[in-house]
């Protein structure tokens, strides 16, 4: 007759059979959660033994009951990562279990998890029409599920559901992979940079890490086990506190003793380094972040789970992006510090520019300067004498002023040289200009006309005023003898005095009429002032 293997009788009714299934292993992750909905009491108890000990890939079965289809609605609402729903159909009402099918994918848009449609009264629901207009996995009547039939139903819709979450983690991953915020290379250092990477590894596994960014720690002794320097470092007990800034790496490396409190992570990190590939274990990754241009980063990540395969793959295409971003950073930094030293460059070529042009253009005053003196007496030279008297003269015509000069020569100066010698004639001609200087006004020019005559021009002043002046120099000059060897010279000079006639008047007029009347001062005697004849206007 019946075979004992049946779950429920010809006519529907539950027999309840005990079901053996492998013993399972330690889980290797959360429960599939299956959603048993029945009105039947019965048919939960028996499922629930039916399946009491079937795990699936290493997870237990975890069986929640709903005894109606509004029951079924409120655990589905509350419980989203539900995997499986055994539905019945007929319930508060003729339809209720498809009315609830449609309200899972419509209106909760769960697509994911599996439904199989158990019907006791196949007629209600005929299998053709409902497989098509709704969004089932399975149709059984529950007359054909033996234990057996269950296991297989219920295992095959697991593997569909573990396939449709496996696609959906990978497009999430991804999906954070490409959303991650882009770094701003500028204010990014690979410290700054590991420590976002590891964030986005703890995002990319959904849980928390223990994990930790580094360089091989260069030039080791030949024989020394390789170590590590840690960039940056994220739940690991035994890391400094906060993150490293600039580009200094965090004061504590790994070595064979472990990162803290994981010699795991070593030996993994080692491995990485030696063979130039990533290692994984069942709830770690060792990645090797390849940078161009520099040592390789190595990355080790642990997590509270098991690592799925798309985890891993995930984790390898997170790899490939550090290594992209961190040569970017390398590379920026790089130009910085070009651009920097170029900067530093250029700062000290223009510093060294505008000493130089400082000191060109104090030598070229100097020269001017030089130029325009007088090197016995120190005052200015004819040359100079004759640029601004022609400035002076300029001056006065445009704006209808007037000046004089004044022609200053030592008298019998010859004699000066012939008994006292020339060294003493110099003295003479430089106290001969000290006295002029001192009886002028700062405004007056004074210079070395020539041998031993001097000329002053006097702006502003007119033939009386001139003739003044003239005097107290000379004068000053006869009341001050030359001292020399322990004698005093006596000294007196001759000067003419002119007033510029007007704009008629060249320079060289008015000096030859100046002249005119210092040779008329010799010729009256020396030793006194004559003035310049004023030629009348034509
Ligand atoms: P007078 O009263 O007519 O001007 O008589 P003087 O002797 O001054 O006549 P003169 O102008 O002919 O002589 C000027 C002398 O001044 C000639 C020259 O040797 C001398 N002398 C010219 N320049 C210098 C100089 O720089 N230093 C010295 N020691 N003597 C100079
Ligand atoms: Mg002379
Ligand atoms: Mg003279």
């Amino acid at each position: 007759m019946a075979d004992d293997s049946f779950l429920f009788a010809a006519d529907g009714t539950l027999k309840g059979v005990p079901t053996t299934v492998a013993e399972s292993v330690r889980p290797a992750g959360p429960p599939w959660r299956v959603l048993v909905v029945d009105d039947d009491e019965e048919v939960h108890s028996v499922t629930r033994y039916a399946l009491r000990k079937v795990s699936f890939r290493d997870r237990p079965l975890e069986l929640v009951s709903a005894h109606s289809a509004a029951e079924a609605e409120a655990v589905l609402r509350a419980r989203p990562d539900m995997a499986l729903v055994l539905l019945d159909v007929v319930m508060e009402t003729e339809d209720a279990g498809l009315r609830l099918v449609r309200t899972i994918r419509d209106e909760l848009k769960n697509h994911a998890v599996r439904i199989i449609l158990r019907t006791g009264q196949p007629g209600q629901a005929p299998e053709e029409r409902v497989i098509v207009d709704y969004d089932i996995n399975d149709y059984k009547a529950k007359t054909e599920l033996t234990a057996q039939k269950l296991f297989t139903t219920v295992i095959a819709a697991l593997r569909s559901f573990a396939d449709i979450t496996a696609i959906e983690a990978n497009r999430r991953g991804l999906r954070q992979i490409i959303q991650a915020p882009d770094l701003r290379l500028e204010d990014t250092s690979l410290p700054g940079f590991a420590a976002v990477a590891l964030a986005q590894m703890e995002a990319l596994l959904e849980g928390p890490i223990r994990g930790l960014v580094c360089t091989p720690r260069g030039a080791a002794a030949a024989g020394a086990a390789p170590a590590f320097d840690v960039l940056a470092s994220s739940g690991c007990p035994g890391a400094p506190a906060g993150q490293p800034d600039g580009t200094a790496s965090l004061a504590w490396g790994i070595g064979p003793a472990g990162p803290a409190d994981d010699p795991q992570a070593w030996a993994a990190l080692v491995e990485v380094l030696q063979t130039g590939q990533s290692r994984f274990g069942p709830d770690w990754a060792a990645l090797r972040v390849p940078v161009t241009g520099a040592p390789d980063l190595l990355a080790w990540v642990a997590c509270e789970r098991r690592l799925t395969p798309i985890d891993r793959n995930l984790l390898e295409v997170m790899a490939a992006r550090m290594s992209a971003s961190a040569g970017n950073i390398l590379l920026y930094g790089r130009l910085r510090q070009a651009n920097a030293e170029l900067r530093a460059i250029t700062q000290t070529l223009e510093a060294r520019v505008a000493e130089r042009t400082r000191e060109l253009i104090e030598a070229n005053t100097k020269l001017e300067r030089l130029a325009s003196i007088d090197s016995l007496t120190g005052i200015l030279n004819r040359r100079r004498f004759m640029e601004l008297a022609t400035a002076e003269r300029d001056r006065a015509a445009r704006y209808g002023r007037t000046f004089s000069v004044l022609l200053l020569d030592l008298d019998h100066f010859k004699n000066v040289n012939d008994s006292h010698g020339h060294a003493a004639g110099d003295t003479a001609i430089r106290q001969a200009a000290e006295l002029t200087a001192r009886a002028l006004r700062t405004t007056d020019t004074l210079a070395r006309y020539g041998g031993e005559e001097l000329v002053a021009l006097l702006p502003e002043t007119d033939l009386a005023s001139a003739h003044l002046v003239a005097e107290r120099v000379r004068a000053l000059i006869g009341a001050t003898p030359v001292a020399h060897d322990a004698l005093a010279i006596p000294l007196t000079a001759s000067l003419g005095v002119a007033e510029w006639a007007g704009p008629e008047e060249t320079l060289a007029g008015l000096l030859n009429r100046a002249d005119q009347a210092l040779y008329a001062a010799k010729q009256l005697g020396r030793n006194r002032v004559e003035m310049a004849v004023r030629v009348v206007a034509a």
